[in-house]
């Protein structure tokens, strides 16, 4: 661990995570899939947006960009179509990549781009004061829903499917091991890839909830989620307040800075 710890993160601590934030977990389990894959330090890039989570590339001892709110995506498309050989993961969270950056997220995975984008979601803007997001669950409570929010939630995994991402996964910081796979075979794939991460952010999205401390919130991830495998022996009515976990959804298509190569090539012959 030490190792890791020495060879992935740059010496800036203290960290600005809350005690039993799960952000740490969460880029924990990134640094750990890209030690497992091997992959060249110098040839991997770690951009973020705004946000709690955001701040992660800031620690990580890669090429990183902490870009504007929401605008992640479009720095890491930039930096994917210069140099189409290097892994540039795209870290953000509900609110950095769902609300102002949403448009980005659904050309991104339309595209079918080769980023792998880890979406840490914890329910709310922490960073900001506890206002809700599109990922916060209707009638959970924000600073900005007081009463409870009436919006209804994004469903990212389906939101990403539908709009042409390739590959789709589901983790939890409490399956810690699992998140590590997730994220490895994330950017291993060719092509648009999300891992939902749900992490627990004790301060502004579970006090107004009374969702209880981070061990409670923890546990709160254990038992409701649920493996793709072990749905498919359930009924519908046992599923009811769970969320599945795994991959759930993987396809082939042509990726797009492939694609642009083709048209460059074209262009280069002057053909039409
Ligand atoms: Fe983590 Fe929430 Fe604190 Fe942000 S506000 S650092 S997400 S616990």
């Amino acid at each position: 661990m030490e190792k890791i710890i020495e060879k992935y993160y740059r010496p800036r601590l203290p960290h600005i995570w809350c005690p039993g934030c799960g952000n740490g977990i969460v880029t924990g389990a990134i640094v750990k899939a890209i030690d497992k894959l091997g992959l060249d330090q110098n040839k991997t890039v770690i951009v973020s947006g705004i946000g709690c989570s955001s701040r992660a590339s800031g620690y990580l001892n890669f090429d990183t960009v902490h870009s504007a709110h929401g605008r992640a995506l479009p720095v890491a498309t930039g930096i994917k179509l210069a140099e189409p050989d290097l892994n540039v993961i795209v870290v953000t969270g509900d609110g950095d990549g769902t609300a102002i950056g949403g448009n980005h997220f659904i050309h991104a995975a339309r595209r079918n781009i080769n980023l792998t984008v880890i979406l840490y979601n914890n329910n709310i803007y922490g960073m900001t004061g506890g206002q809700y997001s599109p990922l916060t669950p209707t009638n959970n409570k924000a600073t900005t829903a007081p009463y409870g929010t009436v919006e209804r939630t994004f469903d990212i995994a389906e939101l990403a499917k539908a709009a042409g991402a390739t590959f789709v996964a589901r983790g939890t910081a409490y399956h810690t091991q699992m998140l590590v796979d997730l994220i490895a075979q994330a950017i291993s794939h060719d092509g648009f890839a999300l891992v939902e991460a749900i992490t627990q952010c004790p301060i502004s999205y579970g006090r107004q909830n009374k969702m209880g401390d981070a061990p409670k919130m923890l546990a709160w991830q254990r038992d409701h989620a649920v493996t793709v495998e072990a749905a498919k022996k359930l009924a519908p009515e046992q599923l009811a307040d769970k969320f599945l976990i795994g991959v759930l959804h993987k396809s082939e298509a042509p990726e797009y800075t492939k694609q642009y190569d083709l048209i460059l090539a074209k262009a280069q012959k002057g053909a039409r």
